[in-house]
């Protein structure tokens, strides 16, 4: 695991944020793997899908969201590994700091890899299940471009059950799984989540 770019963003006296120094194994969460979306408001709001794989959570921002519309390929750049606590967060990462902004926890569930994920990984292609409480169904990342420090990958919906012709706008509007606050709500208690940094 490694949690070196993670850790060297952040300021965790500043930060709400786990510092992933505490040990939390996979097993300690749940005997599947941890799948999780963030809604994140920060310079320009986006979603962050998160797969738990091999003690970290593997990390893509989604600019326009996840789309049901297996004709809507949503840009998805991968970031660095987050530790396996971050799976819980939510809350405001302070102004100035790295990501400042507010966070929604906006899906969580499990993922299910249909392939071997380090090769899915290597070779730029996952496909998987997610048993979300928002996501459900086949979904497969692609990876369509490697930039020096950041790789462009595509989400899309494949076709099944839960595919849908037209896009989810209200979907990607709706609450937190967590605490059923909207990102206004979250922003608003700002003091409560400060407080918790001490
Ligand atoms: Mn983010």
């Amino acid at each position: 695991m490694n949690l070196k770019q993670y850790r060297s963003k952040r300021n965790f006296t500043k930060t709400p944020e786990p510092n992933g120094l505490k040990k939390i194994g996979q097993k300690n969460i749940s005997k599947k793997l941890t799948y999780i979306i963030q809604k994140h408001d920060a310079s320009h709001l986006h979603y962050d899908l998160r797969l738990a794989w091999k003690g970290t959570l593997k990390s893509w921002a989604v600019p326009k969201g996840p789309s049901y519309n297996p004709k809507e390929k949503r840009l998805a750049v991968q970031v660095e590994d987050h530790p396996l606590a971050y799976a819980k967060f939510e809350g405001i990462i302070p102004e100035g700091e790295y990501g400042g902004g507010t966070v929604m926890l906006w899906d969580q569930g499990t993922w299910e890899p249909l392939d071997n994920p380090d090769t899915g990984l290597k070779k730029g292609k996952l496909t998987f299940y997610l048993h979300g409480e928002k996501l459900k169904g086949e979904w497969v990342l692609l990876r369509f471009k490697t930039d020096e420090s950041k790789a462009q990958w595509l989400l899309i919906k494949k076709e099944d059950e839960y595919a849908k012709k037209r896009g989810n706008k209200r979907l990607l509007a709706s609450a937190s799984v967590k605490t059923g606050r909207t990102m206004k709500e979250i922003a608003k208690s700002k003091k409560k989540s400060l407080e918790k940094v001490k």
